[in-house]
């Protein structure tokens, strides 16, 4: 062989022997997972993906309807064991409290918190009001503090560590138009989750984000006023958004809430055991991000 071949052949068998001999990850099986905004679009979809792997899986959300919904549909795929609701609203500290409480009981405690639930809500800075501006940032940044206060408790309790997932958004890294009131407060989740890593490290509590780009279809966001504000702002309907979206990524493809899902599942889960403080974006690949 020429002495190149050789020394990658020789190369590349000690590299597999390398990987022999690391463990193989673990399912996760058995875990339970608490999901907010679970009666919605990505956050079903979540639960659709974990509960594959054998989670079982608390759905919050305040939609008590679309809850019910939800949970009978996952219900027929995975069996009744495995699935069960609260309704909760994610600014309102007792209900929060409530929640983690009733996942003791019915699931004996708390693996995995996806931090999901949120709604979509803006308009020009002049437009603003203080009441627009504090329902953002009421549901989104002190929603997702309120649930990670109490995972990190039971998780602490616990003393087997943990993972938490934030789905924020592309829009808490950057700027979009006439929705600073979103922008800021998605901001403030990923900052949060960062403080959280921090704090969770030494428990072996780990925090990340999924940051999605546009997911317009599955999601109930897209069809009520932030449709309508974004439709006005690009001056577009709903198949010109979804287009101008997919034109914008590298791949050319529109983002899901499987594609979503796939990502939190992969950050819950041991694949992920040595990530902590990490922001993964699904967003078909960010076209801007390579030409600024
Ligand atoms: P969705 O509207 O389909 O689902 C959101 C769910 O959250 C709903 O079931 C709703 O009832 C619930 N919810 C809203 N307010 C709540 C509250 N106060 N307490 C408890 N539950 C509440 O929307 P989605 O697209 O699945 O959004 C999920 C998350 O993803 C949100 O945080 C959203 O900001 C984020 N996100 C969505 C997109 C997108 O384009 N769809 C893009 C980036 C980020």
């Amino acid at each position: 062989l020429p002495e190149q071949e050789a020394f990658d052949i020789e190369y590349w068998l000690l590299e597999e022997a390398k990987l022999q001999r690391l463990p193989k990850p673990k399912s996760l099986a058995g875990r339970v997972a608490l999901v907010t905004g679970g009666a919605g679009g990505i956050g079903a979809a979540t639960a659709e993906r974990l509960l594959t792997e054998g989670v079982c899986v608390m759905l919050a959300d305040i939609d008590a309807v679309a809850l019910g919904d939800t949970a009978e549909s996952l219900t027929r795929r995975h069996g009744k064991d495995v699935v069960r609701t609260v309704q909760m609203n994610v600014t309102d500290e007792a209900q929060v409290t409530a929640a983690y409480a009733a996942a003791a009981v019915e699931f004996g405690g708390i693996d995995i918190l996806v931090s999901n639930a949120g709604i979509a809500s803006s308009a020009p800075i002049e437009d603003t009001s203080l009441a627009l501006w504090n329902k953002n940032m009421d549901i989104l940044s002190t929603g997702y503090f309120l649930v990670s206060r109490e995972a990190f408790r039971l998780m602490r309790t616990q003393g087997i560590g943990g993972s938490v997932v934030f789905v924020a958004s592309k829009n808490g890294l950057a700027a979009s138009p006439n929705a600073s009131a979103y922008c800021t407060a998605k901001a403030a989740e990923i900052h949060l989750a960062r403080c959280l890593a921090l704090e969770g490290a030494e428990a072996g509590i780990r925090v990340n984000v999924v940051n999605p780009d546009a997911v317009l279809r599955g999601s109930k966001i897209w069809s009520g006023e932030w449709l309508d504000q974004r439709a006005s702002t690009y001056k577009t309907d709903k198949d010109g958004l979804e287009e101008m979206y997919r034109q914008r990524s590298l791949l050319k493809r529109s983002v899901l809430p499987e594609d979503i899902a796939e990502a939190v599942y992969f950050l819950a889960s041991d694949l992920a055991a040595k990530s902590t403080g990490n922001i993964l974006n699904v967003d078909a690949g960010n076209k801007e991000a390579f030409t600024r």
